[in-house]
């Protein structure tokens, strides 16, 4: 099924809800404006008709007991023009001037006009001509009577029904303006939510084809939209790294495996030539370099566990102390050997942790102390504040420069200074090393032994300890 586009859907939601608003509106506003103007004008052509009574008969002349019928012959012959048509009886009621006797054609013509006009402009209103009677007088004495007749509930001349139609021409168009405002406006917001969700389409889509450099504007106004961008740019930035680090990994891999078996071949194949004698020597050393090679082999699937995202860790308290002195007695002979001093000093710390991990980075470190000092001392040292344990493994070697402080956790990386010496092995142990302390939550780092040589330094939370000397 074809899908709709957020920005349409947005949009016309948006524009629908704005016209349907818009729409209500003029179409109660422009009822409410003409209800108002009717009623205006029924009570002022009521106020008119009184107003031709008042003057009809403010103009009675007392003294002659008669009314000026020249007067009520304007007077009459104006209102009739405006549809009023008059009758004036005296108080006899004697007829004295009737507008549809003087001029009848006329009369009829407006009455007429007035009828048609209505009948096509509002059928609906089945107005007619209703005659009210006005009784004039001063109060005491009565002069005589009027009677108007005019269309009921109102009549609208040529004009009047002219300005009506121009306010509401005036409505629709200020409501189908409201209408293509909305549409603009709804256009215009929909693009600014679906823009940058276009980025981010556009942008995954770059990922999942494995062009990892894409980065997208995170400035957006909106919040939502901006921690869309970032996320997504992180995640571009992990799979950069990730990727960089697959690469470095079959690269390392490649090279580390490259100078024994190109050994061992060609030792190999020199005996089977004839051109080298298998003494017990050569053989001894093809047999290191495989030794070498079944190491790396080991290593690489340690690492493997330890980076695994299910390492899985058996913990209990452990008395950090008791494993180191444990972990120690294994080294005695090594260190014994290279004529070196092995210390351990500090607290009974007990931490949580899985005994043969944590006892694994001990080993990690001390067996990397010991290969890379040639005299002086391996000291292990516990300390704590109560929050926080340190367990410090210092030696008096070659030290690590400043500058490979950090390298030297990532896999395969080895100082230039180790290089040159036989023991180094493949730069595993301390990637190992730090991802077991990562998964304990610890941390780990590596500084410069006051006086020369290296000093590594695990930190984990504390349980409880009881001081010793
Ligand atoms: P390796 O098997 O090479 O020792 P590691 O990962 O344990 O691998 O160590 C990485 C590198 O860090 C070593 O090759 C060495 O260059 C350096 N290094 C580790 N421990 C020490 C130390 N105690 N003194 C000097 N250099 C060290």
């Amino acid at each position: 099924m074809r899908k709709i586009r957020l920005k349409t859907t947005l949009s016309l939601v948006f524009a629908l809800l704005v016209a349907v608003t818009v729409f209500l509106t003029s179409i109660l506003s422009g009822i409410l404006i003409n209800h108002q103007f009717e009623t205006y004008v029924t009570a002022s052509q009521k106020a008119q008709a009184k107003e031709l009574a008042d003057s009809i008969g403010s103009n009675y002349d007392a003294t002659s007991a008669g009314f000026n019928i020249d007067y009520v012959h304007g007077m009459g012959m104006y209102a009739l023009k405006e549809g009023y048509v008059l009758r004036l009886y005296d108080a006899n009621d004697q007829l004295l001037w009737d507008a549809e006797n003087h001029d009848m054609a006329l009369c009829h013509d407006v009455m007429e006009g007035i009828q048609a006009q209505m009948e096509e402009h509002r059928p609906h209103l089945h107005g007619e001509f209703v005659t009210t009677s006005y009784e004039l007088g001063n109060g005491t004495e009565r002069y005589g009577t009027l009677e108007i007749s005019y269309y009921t509930p109102y009549y609208l001349n040529e004009n009047g029904f002219r300005f009506v139609e121009a306010l509401n021409r005036i409505l629709w168009v200020i409501g189908a303006l409201a209408v293509l405002a909305a549409v603009g406006l709804g256009i215009l917001i929909s693009g600014r939510i679906t823009n940058p969700i276009g980025r981010v389409i556009a942008a995954t889509g770059r990922i999942s084809g494995g062009d990892y450099n894409v980065r997208i504007p995170t400035d957006w106004k909106e919040r939502e939209t901006s921690e869309l961008s970032d996320a997504i740019n992180t995640m571009a930035a992990t799979l950069q790294e990730q990727e960089y680090l697959r690469k470095q990994l079959t690269a390392d891999i490649a090279h580390e495996l490259r100078t024994p078996v190109t050994n061992i071949s060609s030792y190999l194949e020199m005996m089977a030539d004839g051109i080298m004698e298998p003494t017990s020597e050569r053989l001894t050393n093809c047999y290191d370099e495989a030794q070498r090679l079944s190491e790396l082999i080991a290593d690489l699937e340690r690492l493997q566990r330890a980076e695994s995202t299910e390492l899985i860790l058996q913990t209990g308290d452990v008395d950090l102390y008791e494993l180191s002195a444990s972990i120690l007695q294994g080294f005695e002979t090594k260190a014994r050997e290279k004529e070196l001093d092995l210390h351990l000093e500090g607290a009974h710390v007990t931490v949580e942790a899985d005994a043969g991990r944590m006892g694994q980075v001990i080993a990690n470190l001390l067996s990397n102390a010991i290969k890379y000092t040639d005299q002086g001392s391996i000291n292990v040292g516990i300390t704590t504040d109560g929050v926080r344990v340190e367990l410090a493994v210092e030696d008096t070697g070659i030290g690590i420069p400043q500058e490979e402080r950090e390298r030297i956790f990532e896999r395969f990386y080895r100082t230039d200074r180790s290089r040159t010496r036989k023991t180094g092995g493949a730069g595993i142990g301390l990637t190992i090393t730090k991802a077991i302390v990562q998964a304990h939550g610890g941390e780990i780092r590596c500084e410069e032994r006051p006086g020369g040589g290296s000093r590594f330094v695990v930190i984990l939370d504390a349980k409880g300890h009881i001081e010793t000397v």
